[in-house]
């Protein structure tokens, strides 16, 4: 019997897991992959740094390929806007493996080949794992289960249909993207992640290049999977890998990969049950941005773990209360303003977007959703006639967000809460 079983090596994973066994815990963490494949993982590679910093987590520096200064967004007929802030482009691989051996380092037992199947349940508490290893099935017991198994959620999603946890809510819940690493015959600016919403390339999504090196580009395409009804791929080399930058330029890697794109799981906790990363929805539903909220939320839970006097839900709950407030209600917040900017036509987005066209802005402002008043009138100047719906959407906004930052303290209070959160996403989304 384990002390913590961890389902997943993957970045939420092997940093609870690192973090938890150097508390003193007996940890024991599992991974469907073998452990020379943990750390593969197809994505866009940046990792955003505010809020890992008060943390004191910087990635190591064998793990880092290149560090920019700013996000730039680009949409046609519109100068490109700055979001300043420090990025680092990761190499995914090295970084998942840095993370897996610091795990093991700090005592955690690794298991490779091992597929978490579902959660042993006893009356209100989850007291371990079915698991395949090979071709024979164990059962692993553990005091704590925390399910951090990506996009599968494994656990989470097999768990009895009345718990908390299962009052999700979102009805687009998923993006697909396609995505390649490319060795280019030219440089190119390594300061800039590069973003481009373009409609008519990807309806509902973006496409991003961003640079790894000066001559070394993660590039990729992204969007909601419900209303593809093209060939991603395609669209991806008529109209992205056609520009000059990428004539000649060589293949290095190449993938799908599907990521949660809903406003975050209401409920993620349950008695010996926790859930983080992506199996939890943790992504910002508008920029798909993931890895930040999975190092984030694993020190939030590691924290609460460890001052949790037994690991039932009472005790557990506060990671709730904690990740709601440091990302949670700006996760909603993006999914309500992504829904509303979705639903505008394209001639109103483009107006919208010539308000910040050709400056630079925090990034800081942009996630907290700092927007003075001057920047409305300014829309109002530049002919944007759906001043009232920005203005409802504004109040839309400050309402999710603080029905976010309001988690019920306790999980009496719960249903109440989720009651109100469904029936605002019901209508809205
Ligand atoms: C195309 C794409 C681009 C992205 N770009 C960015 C970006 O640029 N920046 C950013 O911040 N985020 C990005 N993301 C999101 C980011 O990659 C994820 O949010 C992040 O990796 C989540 O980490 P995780 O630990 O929760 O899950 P994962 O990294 O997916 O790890 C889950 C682990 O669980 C294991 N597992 C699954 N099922 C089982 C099972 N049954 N038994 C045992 N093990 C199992 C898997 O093998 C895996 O190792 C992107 C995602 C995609 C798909």
């Amino acid at each position: 019997m384990y002390d913590i079983i961890v389902v997943g090596a993957g970045t939420s994973g092997c940093i609870i897991a690192s973090l938890l066994s150097k508390k003193g815990f007996n940890v024991c963490i599992i991974d469907s992959k073998k452990a020379d494949e943990v750390g593969n993982k197809v994505c866009g590679d940046a990792l955003i740094s505010r809020g890992i910093d008060s943390l004191r987590f910087e990635p190591h520096k064998s793990t880092v390929m290149n560090i920019a200064s700013a996000l730039r967004f680009h949409a046609p007929g519109i100068k490109p806007i700055l979001l300043k802030t420090r990025v680092f482009l990761l190499d995914r691989f090295r970084f998942g493996q840095y993370f897996l051996h610091k795990a093991i380092d700090n005592g955690s037992l690794f298991l490779d080949r091992c597929k978490a199947l579902a959660p042993i349940v006893k009356g209100d508490k989850v007291i371990g794992i079915k698991a395949k290893v090979g071709d024979s099935k164990n059962e692993l017991y553990a005091k704590l289960i925390i399910d951090a198994s990506g996009i599968n959620a494994v656990i989470r999603r097999k768990l009895p249909k009345d718990w908390f946890l299962s009052k999700s809510i979102g009805k687009n819940d998923l993006a697909l993207s396609y995505r390649e690493i490319r060795k280019l015959k030219r440089s190119i600016d390594t300061e800039y992640c590069e973003v481009f919403y373009d409609r008519k390339v990807v309806p509902n999504g973006y496409y991003w290049i961003f640079p790894k090196g000066d001559d070394i580009v993660n590039v990729g395409i992204g969007t909601r999977m419900n209303i593809i009804d093209y060939n991603l791929k395609e669209r991806f080399y008529k109209n992205i890998i056609s520009n000059p930058i990428f004539t000649e330029s060589e293949k290095l890697s190449h993938g799908f990969g599907i990521l949660p794109i809903s406003p975050p799981l209401s409920c993620s906790t349950a008695s010996g049950f926790i859930v983080i990363g992506d199996a939890a929805k943790q992504v910002n539903p508008f920029i798909g941005e993931g890895i930040r909220p999975s190092i984030i939320s694993a020190h939030i839970a590691a924290e609460i773990i460890e001052n949790s006097k037994n690991f039932d839900q009472d005790c557990l709950w506060d990671y709730n209360v904690e990740f709601m407030k440091r990302l949670g209600a700006k996760h909603a917040t993006f999914a309500a303003f992504g829904s509303f900017f979705e639903k505008l036509d394209y001639k109103e987005a483009k107006v919208l977007l010539s308000v910040f066209e050709n400056k630079s802005y925090n990034f800081d402002d942009f996630e907290d959703f700092n927007i003075s008043l001057l920047l409305i009138i300014k829309a109002l100047f530049k002919g944007y006639k759906q001043i009232r719906s920005i203005l409802k959407e504004l109040a839309i906004i400050r309402s999710v967000r603080s029905i976010y930052k309001n988690f019920p303290d306790s999980p009496n209070k719960f249903l109440e809460w989720s009651y109100k959160v469904e029936q605002f996403w019901k209508d809205y989304l």
